[in-house]
């Protein structure tokens, strides 16, 4: 489907659910509102169709500018619509709404070249700064990510909270593609569903409209603590774990998610291991190597951390654990 662009928004818009905007909005369309300052800020909501707090953070902030002059030119775009309308991340037939942009290692699709199209509309517009606005599960607090280390858009990411992540995979986000024309943030805004995460990323999006220009001075590394991925935590294969069954291999401790975005010292206990010699996870880290000893060890059956880590994305759901994985780790980035 061609992408369309308008420049006025219908009045259906600021009472619409996220649901029902597919009906409202059924092709990919792109909107640019003018504003005092000409270069746009750039907003994508919904890429991931059940994370709704960037659309009710955007809509209420396209309610309050409604009768009067934006500081800034705006322009932005609902993603996934379609699954916005049946509650899911993405349907089964589409591909990843935030792994299609450029650079992507997906196949070339209309979604690519949708992705495509707007990265390059907005290059030509000299877009000033580009906002990426998703939800997450599990017990995480608000972070914003980014994908380049530098002074603006570590200042960018530090207006939302001074949590930042640095993150170079996956490839084909909206975040990685937008940062090679302007300062780029993805924001993680907690749960969906919260009012505090929706009233906490529109006072944000409210202050990047009125960002007049990024300072070329350096955020002080007391207001802000910057992390990187450092390796994937999995269960080993064929070992049975468990929160609660005390007949499992590996019986992993139940505060484990209050871990998550939390410094935990060396020693700390993750759980109890039975009739096994060896450790029974994996660490494996960016480049793919096996790391499982420098995090973890095995002493009297106990399963503990070997150096201080910050966990993120531990979750209680034993599924989402044998799908995908554990936790990651995370260290902290001297700035
Ligand atoms: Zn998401």
């Amino acid at each position: 489907m061609k992408l369309k662009q308008v420049s006025s928004i219908p009045d259906e818009l600021l009472t619409i659910d996220a649901k029902s905007l597919h009906s409202l909005i059924p092709e990919p369309t792109l909107f640019h509102l003018p504003g005092k300052q000409q270069q746009p800020l750039f907003i994508s909501v919904l890429l991931h169709g059940n994370e709704t707090t960037g659309f009710l953070a955007l809509q209420k902030l396209l309610i309050k500018f409604r009768d009067q002059k934006l500081p800034r030119a705006l322009s932005f775009y609902f993603g996934n619509t379609e699954a916005a309308n049946q509650g899911l991340r993405r349907l089964d037939h589409q591909p990843d709404y935030n792994r299609i942009w450029p650079n992507t290692e997906l196949a070339n699709s209309s979604e690519t070249q949708t992705a495509q199209e707007i990265v390059n509309i907005m290059a030509k517009k000299k877009v000033f700064a580009s906002i990426d606005v998703h939800n997450n599960t599990g017990l995480n607090p608000h972070y914003a990510c980014i994908t380049k280390l530098e002074p603006h858009f570590l200042q960018l990411a530090n207006i939302y909270g001074r949590l930042v992540v640095y993150f170079t995979h996956p490839k084909g986000v909206q975040c990685g593609a937008f940062a090679e024309i302007c300062p780029s943030v993805t924001l993680e805004c907690g749960k969906p569903g919260q009012a505090h995460g929706v009233d906490h990323a529109f006072e944000y999006l409210n202050s990047c409209l009125h960002l007049s220009e990024f300072s070329n001075n350096p955020v002080p590394t007391q207001d802000i603590d910057v992390y990187h991925t450092v390796a994937q935590v999995k269960i080993k294969e064929g070992t049975h774990f468990s929160f609660n069954n005390q007949q499992s291999n590996l019986l992993l401790d139940k505060d484990l998610e209050r871990m998550n975005f939390t410094e935990i010292p060396a020693g700390t206990q993750w759980g109890r291991v039975f009739d096994h010699s060896d450790i029974p996870v994996t660490a494996i880290n960016e480049s793919g190597m096996l790391v499982t000893d420098k995090f973890f060890s095995l002493t009297d059956n106990r399963l503990q951390l070997n150096i201080n880590t910050m966990p993120s994305m531990l979750t209680l759901d034993e599924r989402v654990i044998k799908q995908d994985c554990l936790c990651y780790l995370m260290e902290k980035i001297k700035l």
